[in-house]
């Protein structure tokens, strides 16, 4: 019987140069295959281009849990170095030669791993493979510093400038105007998702043209480009050669916001899914319940898939909202029953009494926010600071014992000075039809701006599947 033959061909940047594209790679291995009389029974293919990384490569793992699984006897590629980027990848193979017989064929000269020699000509090939990934590593490193400290722009365009005629970054109007648009809403509080949202509705496309995501818009208002300032390895570097778009107590204050791990959930790249995550809690112990969407099995007579009569188990799945603490987990309720009856009730609170329970004072809801802002910034400058060797431990506990009351008190006149005027139409008799409107954030918005405390109590087992209205509570200030 003929030997069972994988042919493995990666494509990389060093390759590409060399005219050794995938086609070519696989015919020359195909013809190696014939000429050994080996039977090829499959192609593994990766897509590999920065062969400095350790990037994943699934066709190979797939290639070498097949060789593990005896389907695959024989390997064929071009050249060693295709094969394994790592002296370790290519102990590897040796190993599986050793214990399995696997052989190797490639086109670039016989390489026998079941002898010494052939093994020291494979490493041999793998060292001066490495070392040169090395050199040029080594060299683009000193060549990226020095760019650095010269304050240059390297790399694509950014979003927010243009390259002129030498390559050097001018500012972009319509760009910046949208990257100062961003930051104002996300110091203004909106979540990240919904700027996001926004920009895509407005047809505004990233620097490479492409659609907003969460993730992109974060990092780059996240970017000390935007103030002017040029960091290398995540450090600053100095002063870049380009105009700033906003200034550095902006930016301090934007980073400040968008690291806050206390304010995560603000921050939170996705939209809020369900009503009551974060809001409900548990009656048991207190916490907050997490809206779930979970499958439970379901028993089921009739007839099963293989045609036999009998019972049998199906997966239903259900939105719940449960108790996610594990010394509890006591609290589980169907999500629509619960959101149902929460609706009903702030529908007929805002209807009734919404004018008086949302009146609001947006003015001083706006200092107190600027006000946070700054003291969110000072405090984690300071962290910074400490982490930075700039100030003591007894220095960072006191200032930060200054900062926490004014803090706490700044966040309490927010609080009180909250609902804005936009929020007047969930009041009075439209408020069934904006409520249907609004997304989920705002909603759970509007919960808490009623102070409305809503808990799902813990139901015996033997309740049945009825909704009981009164394992819910619900209060509200000012009720
Ligand atoms: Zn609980």
């Amino acid at each position: 019987m003929s030997t069972p033959t994988a042919i493995y061909v990666r494509i990389s940047r060093d390759t590409e140069g060399m005219g050794l594209g995938v086609k070519r790679q696989r015919g020359d291995c195909e013809a190696l295959a014939t000429k050994l009389g080996w039977t090829v029974v499959e192609t593994y293919e990766d897509n590999d281009v920065s062969a400095t990384r350790s990037k994943p490569r699934p066709a190979y793992q797939r290639m070498m849990a097949d060789v593990e699984r005896g389907k695959v006897q024989a390997v064929v590629v071009w050249d060693v170095d295709r094969l394994t980027r790592t002296p370790r990848e290519l102990e590897d193979v040796i190993d599986h030669a050793d214990r399995i017989g696997l052989r190797l064929a490639s086109v670039g000269g016989d390489i026998d791993l079941a002898t010494e020699q052939g093994r020291m000509m494979a490493r041999m090939k793998g060292t001066v493979a490495r070392y040169e990934i090395e050199q040029s590593r080594r060299r683009l490193k000193a060549k990226h510093k020095e760019l650095a400290a010269s304050g240059a722009h390297v790399g694509p365009r950014p979003f927010g400038w243009d390259f002129d005629a030498d390559r050097a970054l001018v500012i972009n109007p319509a760009e910046a105007a949208t990257v100062r648009e961003c930051v104002d809403r996300v110091l203004a509080g909106d979540g990240i998702w919904k700027v996001t949202r926004d920009l895509n509705d407005q047809g505004v496309l990233t620097s490479t043209g492409r659609q907003w995501q969460t993730q992109v818009l974060r990092r780059m208002l996240l970017r000390w480009r935007n103030c002017g300032v040029r960091t290398h390895l995540g450090k600053e570097a100095g002063q870049g050669q380009w105009d700033p778009i906003v200034d550095r107590e902006t930016h301090e204050r934007v980073v400040a916001l968008l690291t806050d791990p206390a304010r995560r959930s603000n921050n939170r790249g996705t939209e809020p899914k369900y009503l009551l995550t974060s809001v409900a809690y548990c009656g048991e112990c207190g916490g907050h319940v997490v809206g779930t969407n979970e499958f439970t099995y379901a028993v089921k007579g009739g007839l099963r898939t293989d045609g036999t009569r009998g019972p049998s188990r199906t997966r239903v799945y259900a939105h719940a909202y449960k108790c996610p603490n594990a010394d509890c987990l006591k609290v589980q309720r169907n999500m629509a029953d619960v959101d149902e009856h929460v609706t009903r009730v702030v529908l007929g609170v805002l209807e009734r009494d919404g004018v008086r329970l949302l009146g609001g004072d947006p003015v001083a809801a706006e200092a107190a926010r600027e006000r946070i802002s700054a003291l969110d910034a000072k405090l984690a400058l300071t962290a910074d600071q400490f982490a930075d060797d700039v100030i003591t431990g007894d220095q960072l506990k006191r200032i930060t014992e200054r900062l926490r009351p004014q803090l706490a008190a700044e966040r309490a006149r927010l609080s009180q000075a909250q609902p804005e005027a936009s929020l007047a139409e969930y009041t009075g008799p439209g408020v069934a039809s904006a409520w249907d409107a609004a997304d989920v954030e705002t909603r759970k918005r509007l919960l808490r701006l009623l102070g409305m405390k809503i808990t799902i109590e813990r139901v015996g087992s033997g309740n049945g599947r009825s909704y009981d209205p009164d394992s819910v509570t619900i209060e509200w200030a000012g009720a």
